[in-house]
């Protein structure tokens, strides 16, 4: 059995996903937008992490507070996916960022991988992939490979929107990798693009269309 999809049903994603998709929302709504949606499917992705004692001094008293014991790594897809790990570093600042810059070829819809930051030694326990568009699954799964290829043993796909054909690829080639959403549409068209959708996320959040 692969690991659980999970699709948000919270209100406040429910609203934010409805303004997102709309064609008439400009860059820096759009921006705003994935930024809080972003926020929101990162605390639902981490609410199974462990968490240790610390010891905190209130003005008052010192109290008896937790801390996240794991360390957790973000790794954006380039370029969609930055808009979500600058939201996620707000919400945990100590989180690290792994850069993965992988495009779609437009003729073979198959991901070619452009730019690659990672470091030699693996810092993190849970790594986030972050994609707002999980189309064909073909970026999803290449980051993946390249994570646990660095030693990564703990994985969790972070999108906004997924069409049913991107996750049964990601479930089929990473049976272990749980999936965050905030919607799972109809279908990918014959241009590879999701519908309903919202177009091409990284145009709308920086203007390039
Ligand atoms: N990437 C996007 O930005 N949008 C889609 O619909 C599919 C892939």
């Amino acid at each position: 059995m692969p690991a659980a999809v999970h699709v948000s049903s919270h209100p406040l994603i429910r609203h934010n996903l409805a303004r997102l998709r709309a064609a008439d929302t400009r860059p820096p709504e759009f921006r705003d937008l994935v930024a809080a949606l972003a926020r929101g499917l990162f605390f639902e992705a981490t609410r199974d992490v462990p968490v240790r004692p610390v010891a905190v001094r209130t003005p008052l008293v010192e109290a008896a507070c937790e801390e996240i014991a794991v360390r957790i790594g973000l790794v954006p897809v380039l370029r969609a996916g930055l808009g979500m790990a600058e939201a996620m570093l707000r919400a945990l600042p100590e989180a690290s960022v792994w850069h993965l810059g992988l495009y779609r070829d437009h003729a073979t819809l198959k991901p070619v991988t452009y730019y690659n930051k990672l470091p030699a030694k693996p810092d993190m326990d849970l790594a986030l992939v972050l994609d707002p568009m999980l189309a064909t699954g073909g970026s999803a799964i290449a980051a993946i490979d390249i994570l646990k290829r660095h030693g990564i043993g703990r994985v969790k796909f972070v999108g906004l929107i997924a069409a049913p054909e991107g996750r049964d690829a990601l479930q089929a080639a990473h049976p272990d990798v749980p999936i965050h959403l905030a919607a799972l549409d109809d279908h990918l068209n014959e241009l590879g693009y999701i519908v309903p959708g919202l177009g091409d996320a990284g145009d709308r959040q920086f203007g390039t269309a």
